[in-house]
């Protein structure tokens, strides 16, 4: 009997779990992609992600094709189109790769359910991480929620299994494939606007994937150094192709560990290997703790106060539209609505600055940020906000409340990324850039700080009074 695998986060046509295993079954085998209407409701028409995936599934139906088989594109409700699709194509089964955001894996249950009642199934498969679910537990048998033993029990058990790396092929089956001709609606079809994603530096696909990571592979040795400062191209920018499985995570990690063995890479592919765990440790926290997407992962911590109302709001809106007066806060709040990235130092610095410097609900950041972020990872995100708010597993300690003038001393300091983003404040030197209000009349038109951080990290120790009782 047919199969169908229905690809979500993982697009690409090599070294994939689920078309693997669908292959290994036998054929004819179709691939399928949908533009899942509940996901889309809300988007702006200028998504740059949908136009990523617009593009990537571009190249991935011709690659396909060029195997022998195509890619069948549908827009519509996933609960409904799977099931709808399955039946059209005689497809005993549907294999489809794990996904552990809770909306995402309610879906998949409906989708079982519905799968079932006409004799069929839905088989689910690890691919988006190296481990996940029960594979990392502590000696008790429970989640771990500190990273470093994470960490290392994640290393002890690759080290102990080498085979967790081993490619899922497809090439070898591919005459399994159904052949056809590839349907894919226009963006305009779907309600989105085309967006110049090469203007913002952005190729898709696999091809757009295997770059960003062959560009980064000579600058993982710095990588320890580099990582921290926004104004050089330190880090891997690998996060939207880790997103949308345009790379493939096994490939990624076998490659750093090859290029370590051989005695290469010095410390930065063990800094950066830990990275790649942090984005598995946030996963699997939220798959244990799904409570996080709405609380604190520490229940305590929702006793906090938020500021709300007008003021709030209004200090919000200056966060979000770059205009907090503090240089590297907006320039890092620029290039995220410019180029929908922003560099990890400066999410960390935005981030603690809403929370701790303006008192702002984390929610209302991470909100923002989800609306934004091109690598946008509910897990991450999620995972990064809670860490900024002290509220998460493993977050850094309340009374740890970054100085965004410092930090910009200390990260940028000649305020080359600050520039690039604000050349209004062009005229100040490496001493007067990360605080233009001692400079009077040097940076016409940039406003004010908002907050005063002396006054505003007293209020915090105040606001965060209630996590001790
Ligand atoms: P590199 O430094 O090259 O790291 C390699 C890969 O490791 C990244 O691509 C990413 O997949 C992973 N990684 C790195 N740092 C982290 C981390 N702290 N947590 C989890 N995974 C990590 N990352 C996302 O992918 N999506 C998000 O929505 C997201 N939101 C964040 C929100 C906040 C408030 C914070 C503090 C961090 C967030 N991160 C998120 C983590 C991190 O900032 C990005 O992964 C990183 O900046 C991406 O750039 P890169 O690919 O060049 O990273």
């Amino acid at each position: 009997p047919a199969t169908l695998v229905w690809l979500r986060r993982d697009l690409r046509s090599f070294d994939h779990a689920a078309l693997h295993r669908a292959l290994q079954e036998g054929g004819p085998v179709y691939c399928a992609f949908v533009f899942d209407t509940p996901i889309l409701a809300g988007l702006p028409r200028e998504d740059r992600r949908v136009a990523f995936i617009h593009a990537t599934l571009t190249e991935l139906a011709s690659e396909l094709e060029k195997l022998g088989g195509h890619l069948i594109v549908r827009h519509g409700d996933a609960r409904d189109v799977i099931p709808a699709l399955a039946a059209e194509l005689g497809a005993a089964t549907v294999h489809a790769n794990d996904d552990y955001d809770p909306q995402a894996i309610a879906r998949d249950r409906a989708i079982a359910a519905a799968l079932e009642q006409s004799g069929r199934r839905l088989c689910l498969h690890k691919d988006h991480v190296i481990l996940h679910k029960e594979e990392v537990l502590s000696q008790a048998g429970k989640p771990l929620t500190v990273f470093t033993p994470y960490k290392n029990a994640w290393l002890k058990k690759l080290n102990l299994d080498p085979s967790l790396l081993a490619p899922l092929h497809v090439d070898p089956y591919a005459a399994r494939l159904a052949p056809g001709r590839s349907t894919l609606p226009t963006l305009a079809q779907l309600g989105f606007d085309d967006v110049d994603l090469a203007a913002i530096g952005i190729e898709g696909g696999m091809t757009g994937g295997a770059a960003a990571f062959d560009a980064f592979v000579p600058k993982l040795a710095p990588y320890g150094v580099a990582r921290d400062f926004p104004a050089q191209r330190g880090t891997s920018q690998l996060s939207l192709h880790l997103r949308f499985g345009t790379v493939s995570i096994r490939h990624v990690v076998r490659t750093i560990r090859d290029i370590a063995a051989a005695g290469h890479g010095g410390d930065g592919g063990a800094v950066w290997l830990a990275e790649l765990i942090w984005r598995e440790f946030y996963q699997q926290i939220l798959y244990h703790f799904p409570h996080v997407v709405r609380s604190a992962f520490k229940p305590v911590y929702d006793r906090i106060q938020w500021e709300t109302g007008a003021e709030a709001d209004a200090m919000f809106a200056a966060w979000c539209e770059a205009r907090t007066g503090y240089p590297l806060v907006d320039a890092a709040m620029l290039q995220l609505h410019r180029t929908g990235f922003m560099h990890n130092r400066l999410r960390m610095v935005t981030a603690s600055f809403l929370v701790k410097d303006l008192g702002i609900d984390w929610r209302r950041g991470e909100a923002w940020f989800a609306l934004k972020l091109n690598d946008y990872e509910l897990a991450s995100n999620n995972g990064g906000w809670q860490w900024a708010a002290s509220s998460g597993c493993d977050a850094q300690p309340f009374f740890r409340i970054f100085n965004p003038v410092t930090q910009s001393q200390k990260f940028d300091a000649e305020g080359t990324f600050i520039k690039s983003f604000l050349p209004q404040l062009g005229k100040l030197n490496a001493k007067e850039i990360h605080a233009p209000w001692l400079a009077p009349g040097k940076a016409a038109g940039y406003p004010p700080p908002i907050v005063q951080h002396d006054v505003a990290r007293q209020r915090t120790l105040e606001r965060y009074a209630v996590v001790k009782a």
